[in-house]
């Protein structure tokens, strides 16, 4: 203001002092034309100053409005409506903040692979939703994980990758068609949630239909490729009120389902305690072998014609220091998992063998030992070498080792199974599969892998005493395993009336409770040194259960 102030008006001012210091004017008028002429500059600063100021406050408008877009995120609303330069400044200004933003706002909250909302924008879409829902309403929330997508990922290259999860994300579009907030939640992870009225299906067809959009083919990829997901889902009000909470449920319910593949799983309260119970598992098992907390159990294998023992079972238990006993069925498949199978396979293998031969050096007569492998073990590549380094060391020959596997392992890629279980054979190391008649085996498989034994699963032993249908499986086990000359055990037999049906299938050896439980090394070793151990004289009762 003082630099218009003097800018404009000194010159003018210094001029008209000089005129009337220098001319004979009156004192009076003198005064006056003083007055005048500063009024007239007073009047004149304003006016250069109202015009100034008009110029520059569409400046200092824009510089405001980016500054609070800059510190606060909010848009410019500067007025669009004047055509002048700064009128054209203050539109341009307000239009490129705009675009700017909406790129902003793209980049933080959407995918750039499938354009598709990410995880915060689902969350914070959910919550609004939760914040605004009628009391007869409910929210799903449906967490899809693309099936063994790491194994693709690795078998193909990236393109193909990226190329599948578009494909998924089109298809869970064109599904879901505009109903519900559809994201991309990382990786192969894509969630959806629905609103739907609380007394409608909570969202099993929706499931099932998204299994089924992503099971068809993708011939535009591949014309092999198959693709299944898994599904978990979580419920609002039923299971959580909250986004976060909601999905948390929605992954607890997802790790149920990956179980298995192309399956879906509502969320409950016993799946997170399974969940929770699950993941102390795997935690503690890896120091359960350091800590001595893993022992071996032997149960006798015996043959009903002599009542001698023939072999024994080893089979693992696990201490666990607050748990107490962790069944097997429970922390073997968690080993499995996680991989620890292998260096505890190595160590039931090894103590398994030393005990073998720690029971041959004492004076017994030498019998089987048998070993269950899981299909991890096959599958690592030293296992042969493994198994002959331990004979050696333990100096046990070969044909006191059976090795136990299920029929699991024959499924999907044989080739290589088939070479493993061949090259232990070829050193005289028997061979048994474990739970026949549960799984998938077919003839073709029998014929074509070396097995010695069948073991005929429990289930059927348990059953063949009231169901005439067990029993005919059993029937045909027996013929089949004579037909293909391989030896019979049958497993679970728990009564002396099982026992009794047994003996007419001509399968002589068996193992079961009726016999001896798995038992400890010490325990066997007792129970060895008895004149007759396993002829068992009082007969279990058993309970009938009467049908009419
Ligand atoms: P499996 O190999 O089929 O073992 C037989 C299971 O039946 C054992 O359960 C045994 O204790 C149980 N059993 C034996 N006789 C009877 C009976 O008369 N009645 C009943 N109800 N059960 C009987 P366990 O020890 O709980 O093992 C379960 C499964 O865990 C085993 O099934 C095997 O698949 C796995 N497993 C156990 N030990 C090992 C191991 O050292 N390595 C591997 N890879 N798996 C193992
Ligand atoms: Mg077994
Ligand atoms: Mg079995």
């Amino acid at each position: 203001m003082v630099v218009a102030f003097l800018g404009t008006h000194v010159p003018l001012l210094t001029l008209l002092f000089y005129f009337i210091s220098s001319s004979a004017i009156a004192p009076d008028d003198r005064l006056r034309i003083l007055g005048i002429a500063l009024l007239a500059t007073l009047m004149g600063t304003a006016a250069t100053l109202l015009a100034l100021h008009n110029l520059l406050s569409p400046i200092g408008l824009t510089a405001f409005s980016l500054r609070n877009y800059w510190d606060k995120q909010q848009l410019p609303t500067l007025p669009t409506q004047y055509t002048d330069d700064a009128g054209i400044l203050m539109a341009n200004a307000t239009q490129i903040v705009k675009q700017l933003d909406d790129v902003l706002r793209y980049v933080t909250d959407y995918d750039r692979l499938t354009g598709l909302p990410n995880r915060e924008l689902f969350k914070s879409r959910l919550q609004k939703e939760i914040s605004t829902i009628q009391p007869q309403q409910r929210i799903t929330v449906f967490i899809v994980d693309v099936d063994g997508f790491k194994d693709l990922n690795t078998v193909e290259d990236d393109e193909v990758g990226n190329r599948i999860l578009r494909a998924i994300a089109q298809r869970l579009t064109d599904y879901a068609d505009g109903s519900g907030t559809l994201a991309r939640l990382g990786n192969d992870e894509f969630a959806l949630f629905q609103k739907g009225a609380l007394a409608s299906e909570p969202g099993f067809s929706t499931a099932q239909n998204i299994l089924r959009a992503i099971n068809q083919p993708y011939p535009e990829i591949s014309p092999s490729l198959y693709i299944t997901a898994s599904i978990g889902i979580s419920i609002y009000p039923t299971d959580s009120d909250t986004a976060d909470r909601l999905i948390a449920d929605a992954y607890t319910a997802l790790q149920q389902a990956n179980h298995k593949s192309d399956n879906y799983q509502f969320y409950s309260p016993e799946i997170a305690i399974a969940l929770q119970k699950h993941l102390r598992l795997a935690k503690d098992l890896r120091s359960a072998l350091a800590n001595n907390q893993l022992l071996l159990h032997y149960q006798p294998r015996i043959d009903w014609r002599s009542s001698q023992m023939v072999g024994v079972e080893c089979l693992i238990r696990w201490q666990h220091p607050e748990l107490g006993w962790v069944s097997p069925a429970e922390f073997i498949p968690i080993a499995e998992e996680t991989g620890l199978i292998l260096p505890i396979g190595e160590w039931i293998l090894r103590t398994a063998c030393q005990q073998n031969k720690a029971w041959q050096r004492s004076g017994l007569k030498p019998f089987a030992m048998a070993v269950n492998l899981s299909a991890r073990q096959i599958e690592s590549p030293g296992l042969v070498d493994f198994v002959q380094l331990v004979l050696r060391e333990t100096e046990l020959a070969p044909k006191f080792l059976e090795l136990e596997v299920t029929e699991s392992l024959l499924m999907g890629n044989t080739e290589p199974t088939l070479a493993v279980l061949e090259s232990l054979h070829s050193k005289g190391i028997a061979l048994a599969l474990d739970d026949f008649g549960t799984g998938y085996s077919s003839l073709s498989y029998l014929r074509k892998f070396p097995f010695d034994t069948l073991k005929i699963d429990q289930s059927f032993v348990k059953d063949m005493v009231h169901s005439a249908d067990a029993a005919e499986v059993i029937r045909a086990i027996v013929s089949l395993a004579k037909g293909l000359r391989l030896g019979l055990i049958a497993e679970g037999i728990e009564t002396e009336e099982q026992l009794n049906q047994i003996k007419t299938y001509d399968c002589h050896e068996v193992q079961g409770y009726y016999f001896s439980k798995p038992l400890p090394a010490e325990e066997l070793t007792r129970r060895l040194q008895q004149p007759h151990p396993w002829q068992v004289t009082t007969p279990t009762p058993i309970p009938q259960l009467m049908t009419t």
